[in-house]
């Protein structure tokens, strides 16, 4: 199954989550059952991130969006915890601090935004300034509505500079995530994840519905597409995106740079070196053996 065409968002078309089942599985019928193919993309995704950092031409940005108990924090442990931790980075998008308040609000976007070679994971991300900040009204319409396109301008300009970008929206229904808050709140190595929040931003579930399908509709783009994820189950929500990202690296191109030395060169030296170490340690055997049969003549 190609997840990238079932779940893409086709750029400027109309989104109605309330038409997407949240508990899609395809053929699969259980995680068992899906085991075998979401470890063969997460081995894939490992030596192709090898590929990415050793290439170092591009860059691969990930972004995650979803509602509270989604499942963000679980896409980025099941699914990039495999990876090299040299080359790949997470980024929490939390309540602006003072400093990024300050700047314009694509400013630590652009700072976090992945260097050549590396893949980053934006856990929440630049799209909050059209979701949390347009349903808490903390800036006016005129302001919020202007910022599709400025979104887009940026995607534009991070993607001609060789970044690819996934984007990635976890779409659970509000069953799945009250049965999720319950088990936060059951679970004592879960308690800490409880936040009040949760209580009050679940009532404004309509407001986000409607800001997230305009958002989708208006940024998913050819050069930085949206995918909406199943997400009710958890190993399906692994699958489709291990897939994507697995497909979307294989087809980047990446390759191992040539070596920047002469080869014929360090092999001679390789070989001087191995003579010499092979004469070094003969030396110290013969020496070794003097000495033991010394102490046994003692004896
Ligand atoms: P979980 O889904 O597990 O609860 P989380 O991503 O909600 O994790 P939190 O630390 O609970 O993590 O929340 C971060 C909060 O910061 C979110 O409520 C988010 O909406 C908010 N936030 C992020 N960016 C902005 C922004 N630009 N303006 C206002 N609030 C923001
Ligand atoms: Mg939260």
């Amino acid at each position: 199954m190609d997840y990238r065409k079932k779940f893409v968002v086709e750029p400027g078309k109309k989104v109605h989550l309330n038409k997407i089942d949240p508990l899609y599985t395809g053929k699969h019928e259980s995680h068992a059952q899906a085991m075998p193919k979401i470890q063969e993309h997460l081995e894939n995704m490992d030596k192709m991130q090898y590929l990415l950092y050793a290439d170092g031409g591009q860059s691969l940005l990930v972004v995650l969006q979803a509602l509270d108990a989604a499942g963000k924090d679980g896409v980025v442990r099941h699914l990039f915890s495999g990876m090299n931790p040299q080359g790949t980075s997470v980024f929490g998008f939390k309540q602006p601090s003072k400093e990024e308040a300050a700047h314009d609000f694509l400013w630590r976007a652009h700072q976090h935004a992945p260097g050549k070679g590396e893949l980053v994971i934006f856990n929440r991300s630049h799209y909050e300034d059209v979701l949390v900040v347009r349903v808490h009204k903390l800036v006016e319409k005129g302001v919020w509505s202007k910022r599709y396109d400025l979104i887009n301008d940026f995607e534009k300009m991070l993607s001609s500079n060789g970044t690819r970008i996934l984007k990635f929206f976890l779409h659970i229904s509000p069953d799945e995530q009250l049965s999720r808050f319950k088990q936060r709140l059951d679970d004592p190595a879960r308690n800490w994840k409880i936040s009040d929040a949760d209580y009050s931003e679940r009532e404004l579930w309509p407001e986000y519905t409607q800001a997230y399908e305009d958002a989708l509709e208006l940024t998913s783009t050819p050069y930085a597409p949206w995918y909406v994820i199943p997400a009710n189950h958890k190993w399906f929500r692994n699958l489709a995106i291990s897939e994507i990202v697995a497909d979307t690296m294989s087809e980047m191109g990446l390759k191992l740079p040539p070596a920047h030395v002469d080869m014929e060169d360090i092999r001679s030296k390789y070989h001087a070196a191995e003579e010499k170490q092979a004469g070094k340690k003969s030396g110290k055997i013969d020496v070794e053996s003097k000495k033991n049969k010394k102490s046994k003549s003692k004896a």
